[in-house]
C-alpha cells in the first residue's frame, strides 16, 4: 500500500452530508458501524467512493491482464517498450499445479500427480524465452518488439489506484473459489493491507456476503 487517502469515518462523514448532520469526528463509533451497514446493504454506495488507495503492484502478466479488466481502477505499469523486463518469471509450486477441472472448464482441481519433472520443462522454456528475448536485444532488436517472445508468466510491475466501492467489487469477484487461483492471493494481501484502515467497512461487505 503506497498511498491512501480516507478511512471509515470518511465514509460516515460523507453519508451525513445528506442530511446536513454534524460530523461526529468519529466520537460515536457504533452510529458509524451502524451507518455503514445501512448504506451497504442498501446500496447507497457513493459513500464508498470517498476512500482511495494506491497499491504498488509486482506479478506475472497473466494476473495483470485478469486484473486491469476492472476498468474502474487508474493503472500505470512498467513499459517494456522503455526498459528491458528482468529475468524473473512465476513458476507455481509442484502441489499447487492440480489438473484441468472437469466441472469448471476455466479452473484447476487437485491432482495426486506429480508435477516436479513438468515443472522443470516449465521453467526451461521460459529460460529459453530470456536467452532468446537477450540475444534479439544484443542484435540490436527493438524492445517493444524483442519483449514479444516472453512468457504470460514474465512479472511485471504496476501502481494501481482504486476508491474502496470499486475496490469492494474487485474483491467480491477475485477472492471468489472462482478466480484464478494466483489473483486470489493478491486480494486476500489487499484485504489484509486496507483491514487496519476501513475494519467497518470491510465488516459490513462481508455481512453482505459480499466478500468471504
Ligand atoms: C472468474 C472470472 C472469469 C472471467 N473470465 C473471463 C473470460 O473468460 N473472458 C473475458 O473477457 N473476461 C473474463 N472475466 C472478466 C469479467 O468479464 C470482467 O471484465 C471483470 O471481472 C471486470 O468486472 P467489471 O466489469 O464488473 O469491473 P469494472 O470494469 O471495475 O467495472 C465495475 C462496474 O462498473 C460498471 N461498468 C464499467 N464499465 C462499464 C461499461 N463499459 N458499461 C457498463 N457498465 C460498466 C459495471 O457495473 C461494472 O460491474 C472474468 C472474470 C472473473 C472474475
Amino acid at each position: 500500500l503506497i498511498d491512501h487517502q480516507g478511512s471509515d469515518l470518511s465514509v460516515a462523514r460523507a453519508a451525513r452530508v445528506s442530511y446536513e448532520a454534524a460530523w461526529r469526528a468519529g466520537k460515536d463509533v457504533g452510529s458509524d458501524a451502524k451507518l455503514i451497514r445501512y448504506l451497504w446493504t442498501h446500496e447507497h454506495t457513493s459513500p464508498f467512493e470517498a476512500v482511495t488507495f494506491t497499491f504498488e503492484v509486482k506479478a506475472p502478466i497473466f494476473v495483470l491482464r485478469q486484473w486491469q479488466r476492472h476498468r474502474t481502477w487508474s493503472y500505470n505499469e512498467v513499459s517494456a517498450r522503455y526498459t528491458e523486463l528482468p529475468e524473473e518469471f512465476y513458476v507455481p509450486s509442484a502441489e499447487n499445479v492440480g489438473e484441468q477441472a472437469t466441472k469448471n472448464k476455466q479452473g484447476r482441481q487437485p491432482s495426486a500427480l506429480d508435477r516436479t519433472g513438468e515443472l522443470f520443462s516449465y521453467r526451461i522454456a521460459c529460460e529459453a524465452a530470456f536467452d532468446t528475448y537477450r540475444e534479439l536485444l544484443d542484435a540490436g532488436w527493438p524492445r517493444e518488439l524483442a519483449r514479444n517472445v516472453l512468457p504470460l508468466a514474465t512479472y511485471s510491475h504496476m501502481f494501481a489506484t482504486v476508491n474502496l466501492r470499486n475496490l469492494a467489487h474487485f474483491l467480491s469477484l477475485r477472492l471468489d473459489p472462482h478466480a484464478q487461483w494466483e489473483i486470489q492471493q493478491y486480494a486476500k494481501a489487499l484485504t489484509f493491507l486496507i483491514g487496519p484502515i476501513v475494519p467497518v467497512c470491510l465488516d459490513a461487505f462481508r455481512i453482505n456476503g459480499e466478500l468471504p
